[in-house]
């Protein structure tokens, strides 16, 4: 795959397949395939930016719509009661894997505390 197309172009483009729970003209919301949480959705802008800080700097109007649409989600998912977290992996450090900028929606439980790395594969 070349850098100037990620997995995620792919599922945008629905050559790929993927469990899609939302879409807007600018944003696409798919469930992660492999869930850190009973409830684990991903919203990626469908322009693509490498990361949210690139994505921030360029169109600060589609990075609200991103924000915007993950709370959709957790609204329709059923999350807002209990609450939620919403995070933008960048770069390795953070592990993040697909550099196609995308906001991980989790929740559904009671969610563990985060930062340091375990060893075990997060
Ligand atoms: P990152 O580690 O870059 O923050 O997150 C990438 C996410 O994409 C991971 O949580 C991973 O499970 C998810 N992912 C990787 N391949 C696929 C796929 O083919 N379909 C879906 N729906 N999610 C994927």
């Amino acid at each position: 795959m070349s850098d100037a197309e990620t997995l995620f172009e792919r599922i945008i483009a629905r050559e790929i397949p993927a469990d899609i729970v939302y879409e807007t003209d600018d944003t696409l919301a798919f469930r992660d395939i492999n869930p850190q949480a009973k409830t684990h959705v991903l919203v990626v802008p469908k322009k693509r930016y490498r990361n949210v800080a690139e994505l921030a700097a360029a169109d600060p109007r589609l990075l609200a719509e991103v924000v915007t649409t993950a709370a959709k989600v957790a609204e329709l998912e059923g999350l807002t009661r209990d609450g939620y977290r919403v995070v933008f992996n960048t770069d390795e450090h953070a592990g993040q894997t697909v550099f196609h900028v995308h906001a991980h929606v989790l929740g559904g439980e009671q969610l563990g505390f985060f930062g340091r790395y375990s060893g075990q594969g997060g």
